[in-house]
């Protein structure tokens, strides 16, 4: 496999699938978050500097129709100026033969959303799934997106994923292009591999004890990714909304807290393939509950499996802090997806934070923390830790796919 560290790129011309996917302030349509834009720039200067010329991809949004104004990448312009310099810009992402043609050693050429060819995701437009041409018409799309792909990479000598956010997706730009490519012409950016060298660590590489952390909403969004980890880790932290299932599963009272009650086979399995596994689980000890789901909730605190008829479950209570603390802080790696409690709301964010301090102290004692998943990455930022611990993973949905042990196509595209 292509490794971009000692690859040359002096007088090519690299077509680089980045995440730009960056939110816009509604009012001003400026960039309102470039993290996403920040963690490209390694990849590009690199190519600028060794003096190649780059042509940077991307979607953002989901457009339905091309063009689409409002999401349209002429937007995020001044900031991507902000760290490179002048950039050129070719309205028309199937249409830049001219534009690649003219583009010189050290220049950098944006095109434009991606997503305003369905030909991207290959899933065809305006036709629902159950009618009768639905087959036909996604059969024609695939075609369709092959030439999309091939036209990309007539663009380009040399192709270059960095972004790992579609990597579990087969789209156009994120896996397919990469047939155009000989095996030396194709490669990961420095952002992908800095994240699939994170979660290989964890994975295959890990130092004991090895603690999953796993919170939020639902326990049907990360069982396979538990299911996966079981086979590594010692410890399985269980937090957040999912909580319930596991504790109506084993015969508590759960009052009106969440709950999904078709997974309540699926809790009592995972508890009894842990055992099996010799894994221990630490599910909350107590709780502070809400009289209803909102900011200003009246609220009390309880066993967590004795939560009085009406209220709800929001977020962790002492007790159970002091124990997840005790056990994040003796490990040696830990992996944090999802809040302990609804950390959007002040008075039900104290768990999550307890958590995210913990994950720090640990990073600080010498483990290898890795925090993944939206919400765990804006529980870390919102404490102000996110340089405290070892990665944050940008990934989202890809890194959960990863976790759970998956192939996914943007990594296979070029790994193999
Ligand atoms: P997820 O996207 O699955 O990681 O879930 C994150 C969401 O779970 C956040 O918006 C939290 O507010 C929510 N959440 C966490 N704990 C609870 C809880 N005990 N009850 C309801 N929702 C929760």
């Amino acid at each position: 496999m292509q490794k971009i560290d000692n690859y040359n790129f002096k007088g090519k011309k690299v077509i680089v699938r980045v995440d730009f996917n960056v939110p816009l302030n509604k009012e001003t349509h400026e960039v309102s978050d470039d993290t996403r834009i920040r963690g490209a720039l390694p990849t590009i200067k690199k190519i600028i500097e060794d003096g190649g010329c780059a042509i940077l991809m991307s979607h953002m949004g989901r457009p339905k129709k091309n063009p689409d104004p409002q999401f349209s990448l002429k937007q995020i312009i001044p900031a991507i100026e902000k760290y490179l310099g002048p950039i050129k810009f070719a309205a028309d992402c199937a249409n830049a033969d001219a534009e690649a043609k003219a583009l010189k050693n050290g220049e950098i050429l944006l095109l434009e959303n991606l997503r305003f060819y369905a030909e991207e995701e290959g899933k065809p437009r305006g036709i629902e799934k159950d009618d009768p041409a639905y087959e036909a018409a996604k059969k024609e799309m695939k075609t369709k997106q092959a030439d999309f792909a091939k036209k990309l990479a007539s663009y380009a000598d040399v192709y270059v994923n960095d972004a790992f956010g579609t990597a579990h997706r087969k789209h156009a730009s994120t896996a397919v292009i990469a047939d155009s490519f000989a095996e030396e012409n194709k490669m990961f950016g420095f952002l992908i591999n800095k994240e699939l060298e994170a979660m290989d660590k964890v994975l295959n590489d890990s130092q004991k004890p090895f603690t999953a952390i796993m919170g939020g909403a639902k326990v049907s969004d990360k069982i396979n990714v538990i299911k996966n980890l079981l086979d590594r880790v010692q410890n399985l932290i269980i937090g957040g909304g999912m909580t319930y299932t596991f504790i109506k599963a084993m015969g508590g009272q759960i009052g009106a807290s969440l709950c999904e009650a078709d997974k309540l086979d699926m809790a009592k399995e995972i508890l009894d393939l842990a055992k099996a596994k010799g894994v221990k689980v630490y599910l909350p000890i107590d709780a502070v509950n809400a009289d209803k789901f909102d900011a200003n909730a009246n609220t009390n605190v309880s066993d967590v499996d004795k939560t009085p008829e009406g209220w709800m479950g929001l977020d962790i209570a002492d007790k159970s802090i002091a124990k997840f603390e005790e056990v994040i802080t003796s490990s040696k790696t830990v992996i944090w997806n999802g809040p302990m409690g609804v950390f959007e709301m002040d008075k039900f964010a104290k768990g999550t934070s307890a958590i995210a301090k913990a994950v720090a102290k640990a990073t600080a004692n010498g483990a290898f923390t890795l925090i993944g998943g939206g919400d765990s990455v804006a529980a870390i930022n919102k404490n102000g830790l996110a340089d405290k611990v070892s990665y944050v993973s940008t990934g989202g949905g890809a890194m959960l796919e990863y976790m759970e042990g998956k192939q996914l196509p943007g990594i296979v595209a070029i790994r193999g």
